[in-house]
């Protein structure tokens, strides 16, 4: 087996990957250190939890050791497409580098042009981006990429979802022709194919398993979920998220919980913390701030679960995550393997659980051919649920607004002080929460809100299609998030007599 000593990394490299811990190179590291060291160009095919970003950071620390940085003309540049994703890949960076004397910038929405056009002045080893960003600087005269020797694109999968792939190759047409490139992706659609073929020269290839779906060490499962009405669908499917996590006891000690759309981000957040959970949301339209604020608190175990949206969530590094929870099943396939790769990371443990309604069994097909094997269904642990509840229960939506009870109160309170040291499994049951006001009925979906990362102002407007851009009702294409918009199916607007057929033939 490859060690790290035998990569001809820097010995200052070395000391610190021994520091963090690592004992043995990935197999991306294995394949993609030693072609990278030669000054190849490489095309990883790998998605995060392989140990990608120190495959191409490690291998840069080490090349950039040599020479050093000029006043706003970096040496090396990593593209990434979100800014949580490039704020992870520069946090990688310091401490790999700690021991050396490289230095970097980050570009990336939110944060202060002041601050980073200081940085650059003074000469940077490292520039990490987000494209629209970096373009901005660009075109406002404050950086120039030719001094460039080392590009990395990482998750170009998601560049291209999120309609960069113009931004791309307008900065491959900036830098060098003699720049190495550390091209990666986790899938390699005829998009990437083209981009490689047209801005890769030679390149080493370098595929790895994809560690969500061939990971034994993720045990998945998905429950097919029924209203018993209509109208009482979001509250139980909430219920039964609440039930989900409250079954898996204490071995959930955090967790992710993914949704399709924004709204439902917020709602389910709204909802679980109002049943005493210790929530937060993340999506493309918090505020930067409060984005980091609570990924900062999520890794440092202050916020126990995480309820995110896909692009929000993409790349993240919470190492320890020991749930993911779908709460829809994604609309895109690939983002299943995405979202359960943030559970069972470096080798560890995970559970991935899923509810399926109705409306997204088609979609659960298609991640079940992708990733080539049935996804164990498991019983709701709700137990037999009847196939039409009472009318007034249905009526009153009375799981989600709970009567007030004395002794109902002291019980949150006795387990709120509890939870403070307890696994967030341990969260109380529903009944005994205390909350008159109803949750918000669900909206119908927002206008398009900007990407994460806002794109280039003065960028011309994007001819790249998207694969599930369904109308371009935006100015700018790459400021919508059409992950989150998408309503499958007939949305909510199910036919009351389809759903009543079905509880029939149940009930028969
Ligand atoms: P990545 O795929 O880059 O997001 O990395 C996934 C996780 O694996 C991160 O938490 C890294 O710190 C960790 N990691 C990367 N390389 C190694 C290694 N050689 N040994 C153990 N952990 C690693």
């Amino acid at each position: 087996m490859t060690q790290f000593n035998d990569l001809n990394l820097d010995p200052k490299v070395l000391k610190a990957i021994a520091e963090a811990g690592y004992e043995t190179p990935t197999p991306i590291q294995a394949g993609a250190i030693p072609p990278a060291l030669e000054g190849r160009d490489v095309l990883g095919i790998a998605q995060t939890g392989t140990g990608k970003t120190a495959s191409f950071t490690l291998p840069m620390i080490t090349l950039l050791g040599r020479g050093r940085a000029r006043a706003r003309m970096p040496r090396s540049l990593v593209l990434c497409p979100t800014r949580e994703l490039a704020a992870q890949v520069a946090e990688n960076f310091d401490t790999y580098a700690k021991h050396t004397k490289l230095t970097k910038a980050l570009l990336i929405g939110g944060v202060s042009f002041k601050e980073q056009d200081a940085l650059i002045d003074k000469g940077v080893d490292v520039l990490i981006a987000t494209p629209g960003r970096l373009l901005d600087h660009f075109e406002r005269g404050k950086l120039l990429l030719t001094g460039v020797q080392i590009m990395v694109v990482d998750e170009a999968d998601r560049m291209l979802d999120m309609g960069f792939i113009p931004d791309i190759e307008r900065i491959f047409g900036l830098t060098p022709f003699t720049r190495q490139t550390l091209f990666f992706s986790a899938t390699m659609a005829p998009e990437i194919e083209r981009i490689t073929n047209t801005f890769l020269s030679n390149p080493e290839k370098i595929e790895v398993a994809r560690a969500a779906t061939t990971g034994e060490n993720i045990k998945q499962g998905v429950v097919m979920f029924r209203a018993s009405r209509k109208e009482r669908e979001a509250d139980e499917k909430r219920e039964l998220l609440r039930t989900l996590i409250d079954a898996e006891g204490e071995a959930c000690t955090n967790a992710i919980i993914f949704c399709n759309r924004k709204m439902d981000v917020d709602v389910v957040a709204k909802s679980l913390k109002k049943h005493g959970y210790d929530a937060e949301p993340i999506h493309g339209d918090l505020d930067q701030s409060q984005r980091t604020r609570t990924l900062d608190g999520f890794r440092a175990g202050e916020v126990k679960i995480l309820v995110a949206s896909d692009v929000a969530a993409r790349g993240l590094d919470v190492p320890s995550v020991s749930h993911v929870f779908n709460f829809d099943v994604p609309s895109h396939a690939e983002d299943y393997v995405h979202r359960i790769g943030r559970t069972g990371r470096a080798g560890r443990k995970g559970t991935a659980i899923m509810i399926c309604s109705p409306r997204d069994e088609k979609n659960l097909d298609d991640v079940e051919r992708l990733v080539q094997s049935a996804i164990p269904r498991l019983e709701d642990p709700r137990g037999a649920r009847p196939a039409a509840a009472p009318a007034a229960e249905a009526a009153t939506s009375e799981e989600e607004r709970p009567r007030r009870s004395r002794s109902r109160t002291r019980s949150r309170s006795r387990d709120d002080a509890k939870r403070e040291e307890k696994p967030v499994a341990a969260a109380p049951q529903a009944e005994t929460v205390v909350e008159a006001k109803p949750e918000p009925a669900p909206q119908p979906e927002p206008a398009p809100q900007p990407v994460p990362e806002p794109a280039a102002a003065a960028a011309p407007a994007q001819a790249e299609p998207r694969r599930n851009d369904r109308g371009n009702r935006g100015r700018d294409r790459r400021r919508n998030e059409p992950r989150e918009e998408e309503v499958v199916g007939m949305g909510d607007d199910t036919p009351a007599f389809i759903l009543k057929s079905f509880e029939e033939r149940r009930a028969g």
